[in-house]
């Protein structure tokens, strides 16, 4: 017999997080699978415990580094919008507070994720591990380059601005694979776009307008 006793789930919490899934569904976010993961992912864990009672209302918010983790509707539609199946390897590019990463892992077989901060990727690793999720590697390094030791990957994810089409991360994909990510200048709105690689040639669908913090080439030397 232990006489540890696990911590009882934040009753409060669990109902801000029904009352966030609601609201994604009232935005028009029908997809079942996503809207599961977002359920068993508790948001408050990602953010700084300033904002801990602003973690299921539908925005951005800061986190260390000067970087962001995005609203959820965002994540929803990014995550919807990449077709991701359990048989899956994705790569999402900009760890940042590992929320968006951790939704990935309950939905594919294994996410690699690429950071440029050191100290974001181990935050993000040991809220992953609090969580109990084991299907995520974390790596520091510069996610412009992709991970090509890894390629191909069914999946790609950037969480962080492109200023022109990656293409050095489309070619990264399988046949078939699907890339999703905010293109356009570091400081104004981006368009999110949608690669789909088909053999030699690149389907491309806008989705819509966002605003991501840039994408940012090397590792940073501090923190
Ligand atoms: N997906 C994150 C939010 C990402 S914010 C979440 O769920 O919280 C964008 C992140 O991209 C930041 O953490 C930033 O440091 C990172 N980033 C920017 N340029 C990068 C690069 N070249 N390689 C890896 N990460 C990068």
């Amino acid at each position: 017999m232990s006489d540890i006793v696990p911590p009882e789930p934040d009753p409060d919490a669990r109902i801000r997080l029904a009352s966030m899934i609601l609201k994604l569904r009232e935005l028009g976010i029908s997809n079942r699978r996503v809207l599961a993961a977002i359920e068993t992912v508790p948001r408050e864990v990602f953010v700084p415990e300033q904002y801990r009672g602003e973690a299921y209302l539908d925005r951005p918010l800061p986190i260390a580094c000067g970087q962001t983790i995005s609203a959820p509707s965002v994540v929803a539609m990014m995550t919807a919008a990449l077709e991701v199946e359990d048989r899956h390897h994705v790569l999402e590019i900009g760890t940042g507070s590992g929320y968006q990463a951790a939704i990935l892992a309950k939905l594919a077989r294994r996410v690699t994720t690429l950071e440029r901060y050191r100290t974001l990727l181990e935050s993000a690793e040991a809220r992953w591990q609090e969580l109990g999720i084991t299907n995520i590697t974390g790596v520091v390094s510069d996610g412009s380059k992709g991970w090509p030791a890894q390629a191909p990957f069914d999946r790609i994810l950037v969480t962080a601005a492109a200023a022109a089409a990656p293409a050095k991360l489309v070619a990264q994909l399988v046949d078939g694979g699907i890339l999703i990510a905010p293109v356009g200048p570091a400081d104004s709105v981006q368009r999110l776009t949608f690669f789909r690689k088909e053999g030699t040639t690149v389907e491309t669908r806008d989705l819509g307008a966002v605003r991501f913090v840039p994408l940012v080439e090397g590792v940073a030397r501090n923190l």
